[in-house]
Order: structure tokens, then C-alpha cells, then sequence
């Protein structure tokens, strides 16, 4: 007899080839299915990221410009105007600065810049000065894809980036609608779904994700889901919880690696053909399953984040070589300066703890 979970793969499956959404029941099987079936998730899902993408990877560089001293309230955000989190805080940044940040992400193997501002919204000002830089940045990298992310967007802003060069807009539905008004007061589920719309009709192609581990329930994440897929995001970030000491989640833990796996393999059924990130809380909270993540997703920030540390940007490339996976260029092929897979050069140190020494062993 077919088991719940090998016919909800098999439904799954179906939907995504018909590019249909999948059935709400299925979703939530899938999403409590057990860690030691792990392998048969991902499996399934992987079918979908190599009919797609083959074994390509997309790396994302992100680029705070503008940190902190945000006015909203996102329980989640180490920025938001009442978090105490030990993070940097600085006004916009100067275009000579962004030109060594761009220069260090494309460097890393960066396909595509994602430059970030802290606050509810651009100003008038703040779309003229970060217009100025992503015409800096294009006349210096044509090819480069520019994505911007600076909250709540009006229409006119979004033109007004478009005809700079930039060629994507980030927003965030980050939750389900129902879970929305327990993780931010000054914003609503609504203002975002607008934003996302609005840098679509301006002809920015729309990057809209999630943010998992905030208390949502599995019902919550099916209907953030479903969110999403009404929105018809070009590129969808998965990040995962980072508590910051010093905000209302500080030392909340809801996430395993099997459990954002799983929410990873749900996305991509959802979004069979489109760009996924894994985003925030990658390194943190799928450890040593992290390369598992790759069978799922397309695409990768390296480098730091926002206002947390990433690991280095060699140990991503290695991960990715590793597994048999390639790093893209902005055109989609291979970036041969992104990394060489194959074997190196081994350096063995000899044991100097435990038996015969005076050390403590490893443990
Ligand atoms: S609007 Fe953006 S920067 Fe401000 S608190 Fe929310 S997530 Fe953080």
C-alpha cells in the first residue's frame, strides 16, 4: 500500500509538471514528514531544480546601504526601531564604498548585486541617490544584474529605478496574511503585496519570498505559500530566522534542518521553474545538511548579510564544486573565476592529544 507521504511526493509531482499549485493536503503531509525520509523530499524536488536549471547556481551579493534606524516595528529585523541587536548602524552609503563592495561580490562570483536600504520606504531623495549608484554600478559592470530592496514602493519609484538599470525589486511577503499582524504593526500584509505588483507592472521582475522559523504554523506556511504563488515572483529568497539578541525573537528557535529542507522542497513544488534563494539562517540552521539544499535551490547569497556574518565565500564555492554544481555568470553559463573543481592540495596534521601525549583527546 502506497504510504501518505510517497503519494503526497507523487501529487506534488504532478502539479509541478502541469506548473499547477499544489493541493493544500499534500503541502502539509510534506511539511511533517519525518528527517529519516528526508532523501526522498529532496529527491523529488530535485527533479524540478535540474529540469530547470541543470546543475547551475546563482550566486547574490548583497549590499547594505543604508543600515538601521528603521521607523517600523518587524519583530524579526535586528533594524527595526526598537532593537536593541548589536549591529552596524550608518546613514546611505558613499558610491566610492559601493564600488569596492560591487568589485568584492562580482570577485566572489556575484551574478547579481542586491543593494538593501533600512526604512519603511524610499524618499524622493533617496530614489535620486540610489539611482545615481546603480548607474555607477552598471557603467562599471554592464552585464551585472542590479536588484534593489527598499521597502514599501510607490509606482513612480519604481519607473524611475527601472530607467536607472536596475533589473529586479525585492519585497518580502515574508509570512502567511494570518500570521502577519503578530510579526509587524506598522505594515500590513496588503502594503506588501502591493509592492510586489507595483515593481511588476513598472517592469522590474519581482523577487518575493518568505521568512521561516517565526512561530508559523504549517498551515501558515501553506497559505504564505499560496501567497506567493498568486504573486508570481520571478525569484523567491527562503531565509530562516536569525534571533538577534536585542529583538522580541531574541534566542527563538522553531527550526531543524530537516524541517527548512522540507520547507525548501515545499517552495520549489510551488515554483517548479523559478529562481530560488536560499537565503538568511542557510549556514545557521541547515548545517551540515546545507549541501543538500543545493538539490533544491538554484541560487545562493555569498558573502555577508545584512547585519549578520555569512560563512566565507571560498567554503561556498567549494560546497558548491564539491557537490557537482556550478556558479553562473549573469549571462547563465559557467563562471570559470568562480572556483575549480577537482582535487587540492592536502595538508595532514599529526595527532599530538590523547594516547602517547599529555592532552586532552578530541571529542
Ligand atoms: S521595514 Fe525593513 S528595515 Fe524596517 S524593520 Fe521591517 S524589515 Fe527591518
Amino acid at each position: 500500500m502506497t504510504d501518505l507521504l510517497t503519494k503526497a511526493l507523487s501529487n506534488l509531482t504532478d502539479a509541478a509538471l502541469a506548473l499547477e499549485m499544489p493541493d493544500q493536503t499534500d503541502a502539509l503531509i510534506l511539511l511533517t514528514g519525518e528527517d529519516a525520509r528526508i532523501l526522498e523530499v529532496v529527491s523529488s524536488a530535485s527533479y524540478f531544480r535540474k529540469k530547470y536549471f541543470s546543475n547551475l547556481v546563482k550566486l547574490n551579493y548583497l549590499v547594505n546601504i543604508k543600515s538601521g534606524f528603521c521607523q517600523e516595528d518587524c519583530s524579526y529585523c535586528s533594524q527595526a526601531k526598537h532593537s536593541e541587536a548589536d549591529i552596524l548602524r550608518y546613514p546611505f552609503i558613499d558610491t566610492e564604498l559601493l564600488m569596492k563592495e560591487v568589485e568584492r561580490g562580482i570577485t566572489s562570483g556575484a551574478a547579481r548585486i542586491c543593494l538593501v536600504a533600512s526604512g519603511r520606504g524610499p524618499t524622493e531623495r533617496d530614489i535620486t541617490k540610489i539611482s545615481a549608484m546603480v548607474k555607477e554600478v552598471k557603467a562599471a559592470y554592464p552585464a551585472v544584474e542590479i536588484c534593489t530592496s527598499l521597502g514599501i514602493l510607490a509606482e513612480e519609484h519604481a519607473r524611475q529605478l527601472k530607467s536607472a538599470g536596475v533589473f529586479a525589486y525585492n519585497h518580502n511577503l515574508n509570512t502567511s496574511s494570518e500570521h502577519y499582524s503578530k510579526i509587524c504593526s506598522t505594515h500590513t500584509y496588503q502594503d506588501r503585496q502591493e509592492t510586489v505588483q507595483k515593481a511588476k507592472t513598472s517592469g522590474l521582475s519581482p523577487c518575493s519570498g518568505a521568512l521561516f522559523g517565526m512561530g508559523e504554523s504549517d498551515n501558515d506556511i501553506v497559505s504564505l505559500a499560496e501567497g506567493l504563488y498568486a504573486a508570481d515572483p520571478e525569484s523567491v529568497p527562503v531565509n530562516f530566522l536569525l534571533p538577534f539578541d536585542g529583538t522580541p525573537l531574541s534566542g527563538f528557535t522553531a527550526l531543524t534542518p530537516g524541517r527548512c529542507l522540507r520547507i525548501l522542497s515545499l517552495m520549489r513544488f510551488y515554483f517548479p521553474n523559478k529562481e530560488i534563494r536560499a537565503g538568511a539562517g542557510r549556514e545557521t540552521h541547515l548545517r551540515s545538511m546545507q549541501v543538500l539544499s543545493l538539490h533544491v535551490v538554484n541560487s545562493l547569497f555569498v558573502g555577508d548579510y545584512l547585519t549578520s556574518t555569512g560563512q566565507p565565500g571560498e567554503a561556498d564555492i567549494e560546497m558548491i564544486r564539491d557537490a557537482g554544481f556550478i556558479p553562473i555568470t549573469p549571462g547563465g553559463t559557467e563562471n570559470g573565476t568562480a572556483g575549480r573543481p577537482g582535487i587540492k592540495s592536502v595538508k595532514v596534521e599529526s595527532r599530538k592529544r590523547g594516547p602517547g601525549s599529555k592532552q586532552i583527546p578530541n571529542k
